[in-house]
């Protein structure tokens, strides 16, 4: 009977064994769970060590082997083993017999970031941050990414961030409420084994974690302690991020369910070396409705010597049931002043020099988050050679002198293209993003609707636009720029994707002044004459419809609905909307247009406007419905492609063209492609 019994379990244990490497401790819990016999589970596993058919040290080899396939550093992995009961000297055997990280690392990280082609330093700080998270030390970072110019300059932004990076909670800021009740929690011994930490990204969520972590495991005392020494083996270890009791998980690349249960697997095994083991799991709220069942159950009871920080931006994104069982503490956004102060501060020790207004546009930037503003400062004083210098900073933060946005949205308004083209080249050489220059325009075109409702602004530049702009005129610009903003994300050539929405800007002018400027100009002028460009397609193609087809009932194709759309007298508002469809299909039922998805809903009054043109035209009613979908060839796509073309084939010709070809080279110059624009 009891051989049976013992066959049974040794049959098991090798199958176990044939379908992959385990430890002697995973074979014993796996078999626990079948079998109740303890004293005979452990004779075979006895067995079937001196059978040599389980082995902790193969098990571990291989285990190395395929976790550094994945990209996972030494630190982690002997983690990982530890905690699958592997002994430490085992271990240790097997990740020095495996060695060649550096080459590891190397191998599965350049191919990976290598292919992301990093534009700037910001993106090298990510990577760091994702090595870091798998275990990497420093050094082995840095062999991966050494010879990468960007690496240094990450590195050196990284300074000052780093330096005031808080070590206790004393040194934390704009967070009070938080702090405080964290420290009474360690005071008075009252440690919660469960914290959510919520609020923006870079208000310190992980920061105060750390921080905590450091107090619970500090080695100065008996106790956990509200100041921790930042000395011990334990605190430096969790400031180097290689603490084995202190463990990052990002939820947002951790979403298996997988994953969360190979973490709670190890909730029950003792820390390492310090008095609790501490999970941070970042981004908590990405968790599978799977994962937050299976940490419930961890939650519901937790071992004495665990604590669970879950940080997130989203807490109401986490279960009721998880929250229920947390200390929930919200971390506000820090307010502009004390960013001041604070960056004031720091410069001072630093012995910078500074000036108010560069320290003032960081801490706006900043967004409340003392993370960025460090970030920023040390960006702007690498910028500033050594100093803080507001030129420097503004442009760093790509800020564009408001008094350039204003005279361009005037000549705008007055439709002098050439003034709009000119004034755009000025804020070109300051090197901002063209998608900030669009975003700094609506928002001066937002202040100046509200003026013209409310009366509200202080500011004289606002005022004198507001009076000389036509509320509609207004509005239809806030239109057109935040359908071109919407447009940017998929845009080529953003550069390409601002000029058009000024064109367009330029184009809908009720006024009709482009018309009336263009006469005047001279022929050299090569903007104006490119707008007259489009103001003449226009006009060509409000050439009225053919008689023929005014009389036919319906239109037959996207064609005719072109014609029909550019033969309609339509307010600038309607003709935005409905020319930026195409016609799906038109017959008894009425008229169905395809508007695309970034347009938004047509207006009751604009929809009403067009429906009594287009019944004019047709004699008739007609029911119109829009449909969202691709919209290939509207009315405004085609007009613009068609000056597009035109472009292309002027510099095609002054490319080709001899006489300009000796010009530049005699005179050592080069042609602008942009400034080129078809003539006549
Ligand atoms: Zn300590």
């Amino acid at each position: 009977m009891s051989d049976d019994i013992f066959n049974n379990i040794y049959n098991k244990s090798l199958d176990l064994l044939s379908r992959r490497e385990h430890s002697t401790k995973e074979i014993r819990e796996k078999l626990l769970l079948r079998f109740d016999d303890c004293a005979v589970i452990d004779s075979v596993l006895t067995k079937l060590e001196k059978n040599n058919l389980i082995s902790n040290l193969r098990f571990a080899e291989a285990y190395v082997s395929s976790r550094k396939r994945k990209g996972f550093g030494p630190k982690k992995i002997s983690f990982e083993l530890i905690s699958k009961g592997v002994s430490e000297s085992i271990t240790n055997k097997a990740i020095t017999e495996e060695g060649g990280w550096r080459k590891a690392a190397k191998r599965v990280f350049i191919k990976k970031f290598k292919n992301e082609k990093n534009s700037d330093a910001k993106d090298i700080l990510k990577q760091k941050t994702f090595l870091q998270n798998r275990g990497f030390g420093f050094k082995e970072i840095e062999s991966v990414f050494g010879d990468d110019m960007l690496w240094f300059i990450a590195m050196s932004y990284e300074v000052l961030a780093r330096k005031y990076r808080p070590a206790n909670f004393e040194e934390v800021i704009g967070q009070d409420h938080v702090v405080k009740a964290l420290i009474n929690s360690i005071e008075s011994e009252k440690i919660h084994q469960a914290f959510i930490f919520s609020g923006t990204r870079g208000v310190g969520k992980t920061t105060i974690a750390r921080i905590l972590a450091k107090c619970l495991n500090c080695e100065s005392g008996t106790k956990p302690t509200s100041k921790p020494c930042n000395k011990c083996s334990n605190t430096t270890e969790i400031t180097a991020g290689r603490s084995v009791d202190f463990l990052e998980i990002d939820a947002a690349s951790n979403t298996q369910v997988e994953k969360i249960r190979d973490l709670i697997e190890t909730v029950e095994y003792k820390p390492a070396k310090g008095r609790y083991k501490i999970f941070l799991i970042d981004e908590v709220h990405m968790l599978s409705t799977a994962s937050f069942n299976a940490l419930l159950k961890t939650l519901e009871e937790p071992p004495p010597h665990v604590v669970f920080i879950f940080a997130t931006t989203n807490p109401e994104k986490i279960p009721k049931t998880v929250q229920s069982r947390c200390l929930q503490l919200n971390l506000k956004t820090v307010n502009e002043e004390m960013l001041n102060n604070h960056l004031n501060q720091i410069l001072q020790k630093e012995k910078i020099k500074h000036d108010d207004e560069s320290i003032q546009l960081i801490s706006k930037s900043a967004n409340g988050s003392v993370r960025d503003a460090l970030t920023i400062l040390d960006q702007a004083i690498a910028h500033g050679n050594g100093k803080l210098d507001r030129n420097e900073v503004k442009k760093l933060l790509g800020t564009i002198d408001d008094s350039l946005l204003f005279e361009l949205l005037e000549g705008i308004v007055d439709g002098d293209g050439k003034k709009v083209f000119d004034k755009l080249a000025e804020i070109e050489q300051l090197l901002p993003e063209y998608d900030v220059i669009l975003r700094d325009l609506i928002s001066i075109l937002h202040q100046v609707s509200l003026e013209q409702v409310l009366n509200n602004s202080d500011s004289d530049d606002i005022k004198r636009i507001s009076n000389k702009i036509d509320t509609e005129f207004c509005q239809l610009l806030y239109e057109i720029g935040m359908n071109s903003f919407s447009k940017f994300s998929v845009h080529p050539s953003p550069k390409e994707c601002l000029e058009i929405c000024l064109l367009r800007m330029l184009t809908f002018n009720p006024l009709q002044k482009l018309s009336e400027n263009n006469q005047n100009i001279k022929p050299s002028n090569s903007e104006k004459k490119s707008l007259k460009k489009v103001d003449e397609g226009i006009k060509k193609a409000k050439t009225p419809l053919p008689k023929e087809s005014s009389e036919e009932k319906f239109l037959n194709n996207n064609e005719d609905w072109v014609k029909l759309f550019n033969s309609l007298e339509l307010s600038p508002f309607a003709r935005n909307y409905f020319g930026n469809m195409s016609l799906f299909s038109h017959n008894d039922e009425g008229m169905i247009l395809k508007a695309d998805l970034n347009l938004g809903d047509v207006p009751e009054n604009i929809m009403s406007e067009f429906k009594t043109t287009v019944e004019s035209v047709f004699s008739n009613k007609i029911n119109i419905k829009i449909e969202k979908g691709n919209v290939i060839n509207s009315p405004i796509q085609l007009n613009e492609s068609k000056i597009e073309k035109e472009e292309s084939l002027a510099k095609d010709q002054i490319s080709k063209d001899k006489e300009i070809q000796d010009f530049v080279e005699k005179f050592n110059g080069k042609i602008k492609p942009e400034t080129i624009k078809p003539s006549k």
